[in-house]
């Protein structure tokens, strides 16, 4: 590598880390033309033998599970809870799609004359950038299926947390994947980014980040007509009933809006509320957001670390000036650290806070009259990643989830993202879906072949 060395920094105590050398553009290049050589071999290894090479990378992912974890700890500010989990995502997603080469099916499909069959082709190198909110999983959901599909993978970092992505480029060579199958490129967006869109060997990008960065992939994968799948950003919407059990769904909103310090695509950042439960509610919510424990990642007990980045904590600042009404506030640690304390408002339905995805542990509650009114404040919005519903009517929940204009919603829980179902967003949330059964058909070209007898 022989782009700039830049400092990676720990989130909780503002020290350095590492130092990291970044890609540069001839680096770039370098890398996309050894996946491209790379290709030949890796889409003809036999499909057990894919499948094999791909349990042996989750095995090594989970041998190094701890210390990938306090990488996270260290360059991410993750707590140590969380970011196990993200490590053992990749192991699991690894694992997942290491039974897909072996089921990578075409169809053969009744015609006259002959005999018709499909097959799924791989195509060629995928170019995949992921952010800083969560390095891991992100980085896996796109490299597992893209690799079990027969395609070579480059892979860019965030800038601001390049430590796992690196280590498990590491592991992969040490699992046995091939030279030049799976490289990671830390670098930054404007340079190796732009060269995955740019490049033309290069012939899917994979993209999740801000919806502004990837209209520009968009536009610019269009010059070349290149795949794109992009998981961009959310305002999700926790719609709760006055049917609810209001004690569990306000149990549940803070870890809803302020998991990842709300540095999650998926916060459920709104709180729409029917107002015969309002009052009940905010009483019950304001007790759960003042126990939710901020502090040192590494403790097991902490449920939320600092914000990413100085200039994280200034964006997210802008949405809570020092005039606005806060409903409620937990607390932070004071002194280095990029601390901010969950922020409950209760702002209008034309407040910045209510309408931009803030990326930061502030949730505003709004009260609704009825079900219609509940799904016409979900949908008023550009985004449309995730969301929930509580109550204890089902008709009405799923009336209200097959309403909203959202990719995953989830009854009586926050759950979002499983590997074995779909995910992604609408509307500017996004295009394609990651994971679940389908995911290889976003790293494969349908190729029909009819054969006259
Ligand atoms: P970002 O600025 O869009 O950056 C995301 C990635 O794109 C980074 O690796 C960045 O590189 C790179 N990049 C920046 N400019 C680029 C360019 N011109 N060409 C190619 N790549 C470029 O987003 P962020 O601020 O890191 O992340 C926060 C956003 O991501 C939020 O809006 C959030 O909702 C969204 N997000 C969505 C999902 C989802 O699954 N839907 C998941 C997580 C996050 P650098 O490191 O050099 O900036
Ligand atoms: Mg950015």
């Amino acid at each position: 590598m022989n782009g700039d060395l830049i400092a990676v920094l720990n989130p909780a105590t503002e020290e350095v880390v590492t130092q990291i050398r970044l890609a540069d553009l001839a680096d770039t290049d370098r890398a996309i033309a050894r996946a491209e050589a790379a290709y030949a071999g890796w889409r003809t290894v036999a499909p057990a033998d894919r499948a094999a090479l791909l349990r042996a990378f989750a095995a090594a992912v989970d041998a190094d599970l701890e210390n990938l974890a306090r990488l996270e700890v260290a360059g991410a500010g993750h707590t140590i809870g969380n970011a196990r989990w993200e490590a053992g995502n990749v192991r699991d997603v690894l694992e997942y799609y290491s039974a897909a080469p072996e089921r990578n099916f075409g169809r053969q499909i009744p015609v006259a004359g002959g005999i018709n069959v499909t097959f799924q082709e791989s195509l060629g190198v995928v170019g995949i950038i992921v952010p800083w909110n969560f390095p891991m999983p992100i980085a896996g959901w796109g490299f597992a299926p893209a690799l079990a599909a027969g395609n070579t993978v480059v892979l860019k970092p965030a800038e601001l947390t390049p430590l796992t992505a690196i280590r498990l480029g590491e592991l992969a060579l040490e699992a046995g994947i091939p030279e030049g199958v799976f490289q990671v490129l830390p670098g930054k967006g404007s340079v190796v980014g732009n060269r995955f869109v740019t490049h033309p060997a290069v012939r899917k990008v994979v993209f999740t980040g801000s919806t502004a960065v990837g209209t520009r992939i968009m536009a610019g994968c269009a010059e070349q007509v290149k795949a794109v799948t992009l998981e961009l950003g959310g305002k999700s919407a926790n719609i709760i009933f006055d049917d609810a059990d209001l004690e569990l769904a306000a149990a549940a909103a803070p870890g809803g809006a302020f998991d990842n310090a709300g540095q999650d695509c998926c916060a459920r950042s709104r709180i729409l509320v029917q107002r015969g439960a309002y009052e009940r509610f905010m009483e019950l919510l304001e007790p759960a957001v003042r126990e939710f424990s901020v502090g040192d990642p590494l403790d097991e007990n902490t449920a939320m670390g600092p914000l990413i980045s100085r200039s994280q904590w200034e964006t997210v600042s802008s949405f809570v000036p020092d005039d606005t009404e806060v409903a409620f506030r937990g607390s932070a640690p004071s002194g280095p650290g990029h601390w901010f304390a969950p922020t409950v408002l209760t702002p209008g339905i034309h407040s910045r806070a209510w309408r931009e995805e803030i990326f930061g542990p502030v949730v505003s509650v709004v009260p609704f009259s009825d079900e219609a009114e509940a799904i016409a404040l979900a949908n008023d919005s550009d985004y449309g990643l995730s969301g929930s519903i509580w109550s204890r009517d089902i008709g009405r929940a799923l009336r209200t989830a097959r309403g909203v204009e959202s990719g995953n919603l989830s009854v009586n829980s926050h759950s979002s993202v499983r590997y074995s179902t779909p995910f992604g967003g609408f509307k500017k949330s996004g295009l394609g879906r990651e994971l679940g059964p389908d995911a290889l058909d976003a790293f494969t070209e349908t190729k029909n072949v009819f054969i006259a007898l």
